[in-house]
């Protein structure tokens, strides 16, 4: 951050606009003295920031200032939120203390700005970004605030990322796709997620989004029309029914169109569900159910309804508090058409998630969806022992996207992350009843513990007194509650087991004559192991001789082991090569700028790199410098929790080198001839060498990877194109990651 001696009249203005703005934008009732604690923290904020600028030039101030307008406006958060956001950065980046804000703005302040103030520096830690993290959400627990205005404080972070350096830009997305889209998720944020999810693709995955963009933009005007000829006749029908509602029509988010497209392998122009229709409702409270599906049953009468399609979240609301009526149907020229049925509380629900849980509390008298989560958030945090990444994945598993539904056999209804197991639902009823688990039931018949529920499984759970945890039960569960207190459990044990090892290690020391602090590390050394306990307790079992302690020397209190021939070391056969570039000349690439020859690197076998695509360079711990592509999956985690690992990567173009790409292929099964066909494109006509050839075929349809050698992306391209014009081909895509 460059110092600024002057600021200059037009910024001084700039600065006073956004803050009307702010205070335009605020709707929450407010007496006199919010109003002056808001004009205090604005004042105290733009002094302190006064020395400093953003990446993009502009003045620092402006930041908190537009934070403090998302909380307000696009949150709904009220004046002590607005306060805190404005002041978000002062204790981090200037000389304000945590004290003075105590002070001058009292403890809940304070308190909220300590949860968003970044660790010192020079804590240590494997990442800390993890840490930090956890620290935000060890806050969150006590006033969900905290996470909110972090939550609006990334938001414009990447509204603005423009002015970053690519690689930084890359390692913000990532993080903000791995954590902070989920959890506007988890907290019912939708538009604040969505946001999120357009914007990191807009970064990851620029080409396929402004493509999209593109082609929403061109059939604008011919959507447009379609809904209103489309809303027409529902709308008559509802005001005949005399009731009080409005329509809105929108289409669907950027990221989940491509995620159709992804996941349905169709193009743009197959997408029909490409809006949802919503259709709002007024009415009172205890009338909300009966009216949601009064306008089911107009709808459909209107429009024939795909019955697969309903879903019905206004008698059992997502665990996020969602709640709707949602159905597709059949419009004019048979394109579907997704209608969304609620009501006005459910629709600022359903926008504003947890502030508006908020203000119906009370009100309502659904349990607390939010409550049960912060718990599990709770007990999450107790478990001291874990390490911060341990800690982000299993809050990760908190923050699932869709849900199970099952009962106890008293007839309780249990809601799960989908995916999780029978043990999992074990330990959700509690720790105990997980711990001690023997055997469990799905609607009276036995199960193994891994069994994935299913909607509607009633599940009983069968414990033994003596039943312990042991380490494959890690591998059956999948909630993040299940997993820690599994390892606390086991950690536990071994510490118990140590203690045997220990004493019998002592014995024999003893029994030497030697002591047992001097020589306790050496041992661990001397026979492999990673730390004391590691050491005890596979004495406890055995898995370490202690007989071989007679060949040692004994010299004064230290014990010597006894020397060894190094053994003859077995080159061994290398293993797949991360990529073909014995036969030609490497490819080359620039790293930060400068030419990468100065260092190792490979190109990661997970995404296949290939030159042209879009990379970034991620320094791993144990394999050296990688080359990922910035839309391979497994990066996404790694920058996500390792963000400061990432290097700007570019191509050079530069002689010829070769690459590996994996494409899969997927058809009709016209007999043998598939194959041929397909490498006579391949090889003859594309000139391409083909390196591994896999097809695999079933009642008609068949599966193929074939692995190419190419020397850049181009080449990828025109292979796809040439294919997909095969008979009997349906489609060729690459695959993103192995
Ligand atoms: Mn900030």
């Amino acid at each position: 951050m460059a110092e600024i001696q002057v600021v200059d009249k037009e910024e001084k203005l700039l600065i006073q606009r956004a803050y009307r703005g702010l205070l335009k934008s605020i709707h929450s009732p407010m007496d006199e003295e919010d109003r002056d604690n808001i004009r205090k923290a604005y004042k105290l904020a733009v002094e302190a920031h006064a020395k400093q600028r953003r990446k993009s030039g502009e003045p620092y101030i402006l930041h908190p200032i537009a934070v403090a307008r998302i909380c307000a406006e696009e949150v709904g958060l009220g004046p002590t939120a607005i306060v805190a956001a404005l002041l978000h950065d002062v204790v981090e980046d200037t000389d304000v203390s945590l004290e003075d804000i105590y002070s001058r703005f009292g403890d809940r302040v304070a308190m909220i700005v300590d949860g968003l103030t970044k660790l010192d520096r020079s804590y240590d830690s494997d990442s800390p970004q993890a840490e930090n993290f956890r620290k935000v959400l060890s806050t969150l627990v006590k006033d969900v605030r905290v996470v909110l205005i972090k939550m609006a404080d990334r938001l414009h972070n990447m509204r603005t990322l423009g002015s970053m350096p690519r690689h930084k830009q890359l390692a913000i997305a990532a993080e903000t796709n791995y954590i902070y889209a989920p959890l506007a998720h988890r907290l019912g944020l939708y538009n604040m997620k969505t946001e999120f999810q357009d914007l990191c693709m807009k970064i990851t995955d620029q080409e396929s989004y402004q493509d999209i963009a593109r082609k929403l933009q061109e059939t604008k005007t011919s959507r447009t029309s379609y809904i209103e000829k489309f809303i027409v006749p529902m709308k008559k029908e509802l005001e005949e029914a005399g009731l009080s509602f409005r329509i809105t029509g929108r289409p669907k988010s950027i990221h989940s169109i491509w995620n159709k497209i992804k996941s349905k392998e169709v193009i743009f122009e197959e997408i029909y569900d490409l809006f949802a229709v919503r259709v709002i409702l007024d009415v009172p409270r205890r009338l909300e159910k009966q009216a949601c599906w009064q306008v089911y049953s107009i709808v459909t009468d209107v429009y024939r309804p795909i019955p697969e399609r309903l879903k019905d979240w206004v008698t059992t609301p997502k665990s996020n508090g969602y709640e709707s009526l949602h159905t597709t149907v059949i419009g004019q020229d048979g394109r579907f058409v997704e209608v969304q049925i609620r009501t006005e509380r459910m629709d600022e629900i359903a926008e504003r998630g947890y502030a508006a849980h908020w203000k119906y509390k009370g009100v309502s008298d659904s349990p607390d969806v939010y409550e049960s989560w912060l718990d599990n958030v709770r007990e999450l945090l107790e478990n001291h022992e874990t390490d911060a990444i341990e800690f982000l994945n299993d809050f990760k598993t908190s923050l699932f996207n869709e849900e199970v539904y099952v009962y106890t056999p008293a007839g309780d209804m249990k809601i799960l992350p989908k995916g999780a197991t029978a043990l999992d639902f074990a330990f959700m009823i509690h720790t105990d009843l997980g711990l001690r688990c023997t055997a469990i039931k799905i609607n009276n018949r036995l199960v193994p513990m891994g069994y994935r529920l299913q909607n509607g499984d009633q599940v009983g759970v069968q414990t033994g007194k003596n039943q312990k945890p042991n380490e494959s039960w890690l591998k059956l569960v999948v909630t993040g509650k299940a997993r820690s207190k599994i390892r606390t459990a086991l950690r536990e044990e071994r510490k118990e087991q140590g203690a045997i090892g220990k004493e019998t290690l002592e014995r024999k020391l003893q029994h030497l004559k030697v002591d047992f602090e001097t020589n306790a590390d050496m041992l661990v050394k001397h026979f492999g192991f990673r730390s004391r306990l590691d050491l005890y307790s596979a004495i406890t079992h055995d898995e370490i001789n202690l007989l071989e302690l007679k060949k040692f020397k004994v010299e004064g209190q230290r014990l010597l082991p006894p020397v060894v021939e190094e053994p003859v070391k077995v080159e061994k056969p290398e293993e797949e090569a991360p990529s073909t570039f014995r036969r030609s000349s490497p490819p080359k690439l620039l790293l930060n700028g400068e030419s990468a020859d100065q260092y190792e690197y490979q190109l990661a076998n997970c995404c296949n790199p290939v030159m042209g695509d879009d990379v970034f360079a991620f320094l791993s711990s144990n394999s050296g410098m990688k080359i990922h592509r910035t839309t391979c999956p497994n990066a996404v985690n790694l920058m996500a929790n390792y963000g400061y690992r990432v290097m700007k990567a570019e191509w050079v173009q530069a002689g010829t080198s070769s690459f590996r790409v994996d494409l899969l292929v997927t058809g009709i099964d016209t007999g043998p001839g598939v194959i041929e066909r397909l490498s006579q494109r391949i090889s003859s006509t594309l000139g391409l060498n083909i390196r591994s050839f896999y097809i695999d075929g079933d009642e008609g349809f068949f599966e193929g990877k074939i692995s190419l050698i190419v020397s850049n992306k181009d080449q990828i391209v025109q292979a796809i194109q040439a294919l997909k014009t095969l008979d009997g081909i349906s489609s060729v895509t690459r695959v993103e990651s192995n």
